[in-house]
């Protein structure tokens, strides 16, 4: 299956991977003081990246961590837009 999409001038180029995040992880000191009307994600101060074993989620604004994730030495693939089954 593939996963390019046809422009509108007809050229083909790779599907974008889609938001399929079901869940979303927030500081929770900064979720205490958000402005009212400010949206989490409005409000989220975040850098996300990888660790020695894993991931870290960093909260900027709190200067601490949201998560860490250790991927207790499992390979990963990176999905990119080219990939098939990336959602
Ligand atoms: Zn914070």
């Amino acid at each position: 299956m593939s996963r390019q999409v046809r422009t509108k001038g007809g050229e083909l180029m790779a599907k974008p991977l889609k938001n399929s995040i079901g869940m979303f992880y927030h500081c929770g000191n900064c979720l205490e003081q958000r402005p009212e009307g400010v949206s989490p994600r409005e409000w989220l101060r975040a850098e996300f990246g990888p660790t020695p074993k894993g991931f870290q989620l960093w909260c900027v604004r709190c200067e601490m961590s949201i998560v860490s994730f250790n991927l207790l030495g499992q390979k990963i693939k990176i999905i990119n837009d080219e990939d098939e089954g990336g959602d």
